[in-house]
């Protein structure tokens, strides 16, 4: 048996690692944590937690105009970039600091630098702090990387979601490319901060693989906050003149915008890993494959988070992370379960959904019972405002169970977490039904929807 240094060896100090780190680590095993760039990886410093403080900041230009609604007066308010970034920034260094304590804390090892397998078994730290270790077991939770079009002319002209969280200044126009989580999220963002916002999407509407009703649910929402959204096209070119970055479109329609931002996909961060070397095979989509137990095809290594591309969100890894640690360095194989895992975009009005969308459910079942409702909220009613929520149920009627529940509002991510247990309970339409109100609350309207929408004929 070889003199390993460490019992496990994680890459990558992002939500899977950690978690899976701190784990093994208070079982008592001898832990390592490489990290190559700042401890919190993706969600902790460029994504769901900087972005959430940028929807908050963004949300006020609203709450402003719904206060004067309400009888306040509020003179025209002024935002300022740099104070927020600055504090942003502040609050992102103190989580970030709490990852590294409970690492510490559990008795894990932190690692500063970039580690390279050079076989199953030995990693190099590269850096300022480099060293050569050898692990019994291995976990790899590299997450993934920004991907924008490299062929196409003027793309360095571009910034992805990386660069948008220390912009040098907010900016007047921005032109978002893509139609998916990052991109109506900072649509909704920087509208909200006082930009002209441009969406543009190559497809016929935004949010692929959502709920129809959602995605043109969202899309006017949007552009009732003043956002343009371009669909059915793509860029020919990038330019950069005085004015600004020019998008020439394959439409024939060119627009000058400050910033143009790609958000166009994230790839699983595999390059220069060493993973050819150490014999990790990769799947078609070029991420990590592996099994329920986020084992690899190499015996002692594992992977979990986005570089699987599996689902790639934060509680996703943490529970991939958890079940690796549950199952390794605790003796009870646990795989998690990646279904009905809810999800919630973080646009303006924000969208909460779990289960099948209804194209979806049709697919599967044939037949599926339809109940929506679309309403003016009552705080919107009360001044006037134009914004409308969608509530909407998805029942296969052979069970009566509901296999899809969609909310576009306010606090719909509050709200989709609470309905995602009784989904994941396998709850039918009646139980659901026998649920008494909460009033006076958005929420009810979700259990007292009792007529079926669609027409009977499409069943
Ligand atoms: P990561 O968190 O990406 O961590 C990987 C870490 O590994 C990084 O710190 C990286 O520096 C490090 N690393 C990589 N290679 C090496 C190496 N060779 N050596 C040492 N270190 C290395 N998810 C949600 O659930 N909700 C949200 O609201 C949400 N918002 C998002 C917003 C944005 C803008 C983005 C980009 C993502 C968002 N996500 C959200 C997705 C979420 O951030 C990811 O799913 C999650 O962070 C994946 O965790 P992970 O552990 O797989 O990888
Ligand atoms: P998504 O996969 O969600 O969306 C990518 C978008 O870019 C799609 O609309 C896609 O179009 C489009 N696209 C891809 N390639 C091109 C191209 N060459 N030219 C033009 N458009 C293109 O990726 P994101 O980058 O928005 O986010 C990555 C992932 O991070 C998400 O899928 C999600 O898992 C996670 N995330 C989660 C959040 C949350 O939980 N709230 C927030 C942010 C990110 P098409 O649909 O036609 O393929």
């Amino acid at each position: 048996m070889p003199n390993y240094d460490y019992d496990l060896f994680v890459i990558g100090a992002g939500s899977g690692g950690v978690r899976a780190g701190r784990l093994a680590a208070m079982t008592g095993a001898r832990v390592a944590v490489a990290e190559e760039h700042r401890v919190g990886g993706t969600c902790v410093i460029r994504g769901c937690v900087p972005k959430k403080f940028m929807v908050y900041a963004s949300e006020f230009s609203n709450q402003v105009k719904t206060a004067r609604g309400f009888g306040w007066t509020v003179p025209e308010p002024t935002f300022d970039w740099k104070t927020f970034l600055t504090a942003k920034d502040i609050e992102i260094a103190r989580l970030s600091g709490i990852y590294v304590t409970n690492l510490h804390k559990a008795g894990a090892d932190l690692v500063h630098g970039r580690a390279v397998l050079k076989d199953a078994h030995t990693v190099e730290i590269l850096g300022e702090h480099a060293k050569t270790v050898m692990a019994e077991k291995i976990l790899i939770a590299t997450g993934g990387r920004p991907t924008v079009p490299q062929d196409l002319p003027g793309i360095e002209h571009a910034i992805t979601s990386d660069e948008a969280f220390h912009l040098g200044a907010l900016p007047e126009s921005i032109l978002i490319v893509g139609g998916g989580y990052i991109a109506v999220e900072f649509a909704g963002i920087f509208a909200g901060l006082g930009s002209k916002v441009t969406l543009l999407y190559r497809g016929p509407n935004i949010l692929r693989g959502f709920d129809d009703d959602v995605r043109a649910h969202l899309a006017g929402e949007l552009e009732r906050r003043g956002i343009t959204v371009v669909l059915g096209c793509e860029h020919d070119r990038l330019e950069k003149t005085a004015a600004g970055v020019v998008s020439h479109l394959n439409n024939g329609m060119s627009f000058t915008t400050d910033q143009v931002l790609f958000a166009t996909g994230r790839a699983p961060y595999v390059g220069g890993l060493g993973l050819e070397t150490a014999g990790v095979a990769l799947n078609d989509s070029g991420a990590i494959k592996v099994d329920d137990f986020s084992k690899t095809n190499v015996d002692n290594i594992w992977a979990v988070g986005d570089v699987t591309d599996r689902i790639n969100l934060t509680p996703v890894a943490i529970r991939e992370g958890a079940a690796f640690a549950e199952t390794e360095f605790k003796g009870n194989p646990t795989s998690f379960d990646h279904d009905h895992v809810a999800t919630a975009v973080f646009s303006q009005p924000p969208i909460g959904t779990v289960g099948m969308g209804e194209a979806e459910a049709r697919k599967a079942f044939g037949k599926v019972d339809v109940y929506r409702a679309i309403f003016r909220p009552m705080k919107m009613t009360f001044y006037g405002g134009e914004e409308r929520s969608l509530m909407k149920l998805l029942v296969n009627p052979a069970t009566d169970q509901v296999v899809g529940v969609h909310i576009v509002g306010p606090d719909a991510p509050e709200m989709i977490q609470m309905a995602a247990i009784a989904v994941k309970m396998g709850v039918t339409k009646a139980q659901w039904d026998s649920t008494c109100a909460v009033h006076p609350t958005a929420a009810e309207e979700l259990v007292t929807m009792r007529e079926k929408y669609a027409p009977a004929e499409l069943g």
